[in-house]
């Protein structure tokens, strides 16, 4: 058997805080590079999609190279971690004002639905810690953040905020309303690095 080499992960840094991603997986020591070219996402093991402004996000993406090749990337089964703005350029349908989006994760976002009063906040939400049920704490850090008004079949809700799901996965899109970049709990990075690992664990055992 070959030694595995392990794929980098690829952070979007077109617009955003890319870089608070960045330290969370030198904290994971999970090998990661700053994607500014579509080209840039052939040997990639996952992509994170930061928070930001959307609509700027969205005229540098859509109708550009990048916007097939991020959809190439989601079709081969490769995985995609959006946080914020990322999870609105995700998410199925958009509202507050509709804007479109990629649609690769069946889930509806309403955006900066907090209102203007409460711009940014801290809150502790929880987290589903495993598939038993269990719960626990997470700190969460809300920017202009948008709410999940529906959650499509086949999306899992793995954490809530007051009852509301901000934490949402399908088979190889995870999102978030919140910033888990900005504080120091590395579980949701933790776990989507876990994604991106098993999908480089697949790719390896079918060339062999
Ligand atoms: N309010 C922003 C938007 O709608 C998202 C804010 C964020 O990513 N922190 O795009």
């Amino acid at each position: 058997m070959n030694a595995l080499r392990e794929r980098k992960i690829g952070v979007l840094a077109l617009q955003g805080d890319f870089a608070a991603h960045g330290r969370m997986l030198d904290r994971l020591h999970a090998a990661w590079v700053e994607v500014r070219k579509p080209e840039q996402l052939a040997d990639l093991a996952g992509l994170i999609m930061p928070g930001g402004e959307s609509t700027t996000l969205l005229k540098l993406i859509a109708s550009t190279p990048m916007e097939p090749a991020l959809r190439a990337f989601h079709a081969a089964g490769r995985p995609i971690f959006g946080t914020c703005a990322g999870l609105i350029l995700l998410a199925r349908d958009v509202t507050h004002p509709a804007q479109p989006s990629l649609g690769l994760i069946d889930v509806a976002v309403e955006r900066n639905a907090y209102g203007r009063q409460v711009d940014s906040f801290e809150a502790q939400g929880t987290l589903a810690a495993d598939n038993s049920g269990a719960e626990r704490p997470l700190e969460m850090v809300f920017i202009r953040a948008p709410r999940i008004t529906r959650v499509g079949p086949g999306v899992r809700v793995l954490a809530r905020h007051r009852d509301e799901p901000v934490l949402v996965q399908s088979a190889s899109v995870l999102g978030a309303t919140f910033h888990p970049e900005m504080t120091a709990d590395l579980t949701v990075h933790e776990a989507f690095v876990a994604m991106c690992r098993a999908g480089d664990e697949a790719a390896a055992s079918a060339a062999e």
